[in-house]
């Protein structure tokens, strides 16, 4: 059967046209499936991202946990054991301000001094080396963490309603926007507190407080085992009653200032007081009358000598030894009379009396009397006792 040609040309052309028409839909297909295998491929891709961001956050996060812990470590093999207070704050501030603040901003350590018993600056840290801190004996932040005796956290200072914005503007000399701030306090002892604060808001982390507490509590058991060694050397080497130097203090520093003397070539002199009739005071006044006169008599002698920088030891009874360092034999007879009169015009009320007391000085100079301690305390004694003979009340040397 013959087909015509224009038919067969047509079926032609119409197969072609739906094989094309099969392999276009099923290209289409495919590529509507890849898209959509690219699209779930994205979202693996993006799902791992995130995973792999937040691990790394892990990863840094211990990281900065490990390093925290070493320099807890670092902390305890650096002030165990110490008993030199000075080494343990330097320590504390360093390692707060290096491994907490990354060495940005301010760190404060203030300890509580025993004579006023208010805050006070003991070390700095600080980024801008130039920057004067004023609030010497803290600011209301330090005040609030003093009188809470708890941890502080401010994120931003503008933020916090607990404190006076303006109160703070008009105190602070330095721009500070966030800080944290722990106590030092041990068996209930209020020592101090360690601070860090910073220009900008956000500076740190509860994590950052929480540090900085870890190191305060480490901190307050050294300070404190240090300050009750401080004291227990300074009450072995002060008289208990005058808290004066005691003997035998005095006499390792004279051996010290020989040495030096000799080695730097310079002059001190040496002063041996005596109070005069003093028997005839306790006698008269009682026993403890005469202790208030020799706590009385020991304040003249250290205010009116204060700006020789003097070592003053209570020798004996009554007796008081002092060294005037870089003061040759002139000047010091000088001090040393105008002392004398000193005492003798002070008053002494003892039940409501006023009485007087006086003294006899004997005076021996380094290097010229001699360059042995011994010797020196011997010529010094000797001048005290010819003062004593030539009628007391006065200063000689030999
Ligand atoms: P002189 O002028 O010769 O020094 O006479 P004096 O009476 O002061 O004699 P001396 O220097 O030997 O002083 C000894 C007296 O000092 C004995 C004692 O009554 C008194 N004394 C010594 N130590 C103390 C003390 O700690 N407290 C009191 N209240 N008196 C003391
Ligand atoms: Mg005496
Ligand atoms: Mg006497």
């Amino acid at each position: 059967m013959n087909v015509p040609l224009p038919i067969l040309f047509a079926v032609f052309i119409l197969s072609n046209i739906s094989v094309i028409y099969y392999l276009l839909r099923k290209y289409l297909r495919k590529k509507h499936y890849l898209k959509i295998e690219i699209q779930d491929f994205q979202e693996k891709i993006n799902i791992l991202n995130t995973e792999n961001k937040q691990e790394s956050k892990n990863k840094f996060g211990l990281e900065e946990k490990i390093n925290r812990y070493r320099s807890l470590r670092e902390i305890v093999e650096e002030i165990d054991q110490q008993l030199d207070i000075e080494y343990i704050g330097e320590s504390l501030a360093r390692i707060a301000f290096t491994q907490i603040a990354d060495a940005k901003g301010t760190c404060i350590l203030y300890l509580i001094d025993n004579n006023t018993q208010k805050l006070s600056i003991f070390k700095t840290k600080k980024e801008n080396s130039t920057l004067v801190i004023k609030a010497k004996e803290g600011d209301i932040f330090d005040l609030w963490v003093l009188r809470h005796a708890n941890p502080l956290l401010i994120e931003d200072i503008k933020k916090d309603f607990r404190f006076d914005l303006e109160k703070i503007e008009k105190q602070h000399e330095r721009p500070v926007s966030s800080l944290i701030s722990s106590p030092l306090i041990s068996e209930h002892r209020f020592l101090g507190i360690l601070r860090i604060d910073n220009s900008s808001p956000e500076a740190y982390l509860q994590d950052d407080l929480r540090f900085l507490t870890t190191i305060c509590d480490l901190g307050a058991v050294a300070i404190e085992n240090a300050q009750l060694f401080q004291r227990t050397k300074d009450l072995a080497i002060h008289d208990e009653l005058t808290h004066l130097y005691t003997k035998g203090y005095f006499l390792d520093r004279l051996k010290d200032e020989c040495k030096r003397g000799l080695r730097q070539d310079t002059v001190f002199s040496l002063l041996m007081l005596d109070i005069d009739f003093f028997k005839d005071y306790n006698d008269k006044f009682g026993h403890t009358s005469g202790d208030i006169v020799l706590k009385n008599l020991s304040n003249v002698i250290s205010n009116f000598l204060k700006e020789y920088s003097p070592i003053i030891s209570r020798f004996g009874g009554e007796e008081f030894c002092v060294i005037l360092p870089s003061r040759d034999k002139n000047t010091a007879y000088k001090i040393a009379d105008e002392l004398r009169q000193k005492i003798e015009k002070a008053k002494i009320i003892l039940r409501k009396h006023e009485t007087h007391v006086t003294v006899s000085i004997g005076l021996a100079s380094f290097p010229q009397d001699s360059t042995n301690a011994d010797e020196l305390i011997r010529k010094a004694d000797k001048a005290m006792y010819e003062a004593k003979n030539k009628g007391r009340n006065q200063v000689c040397c030999i």
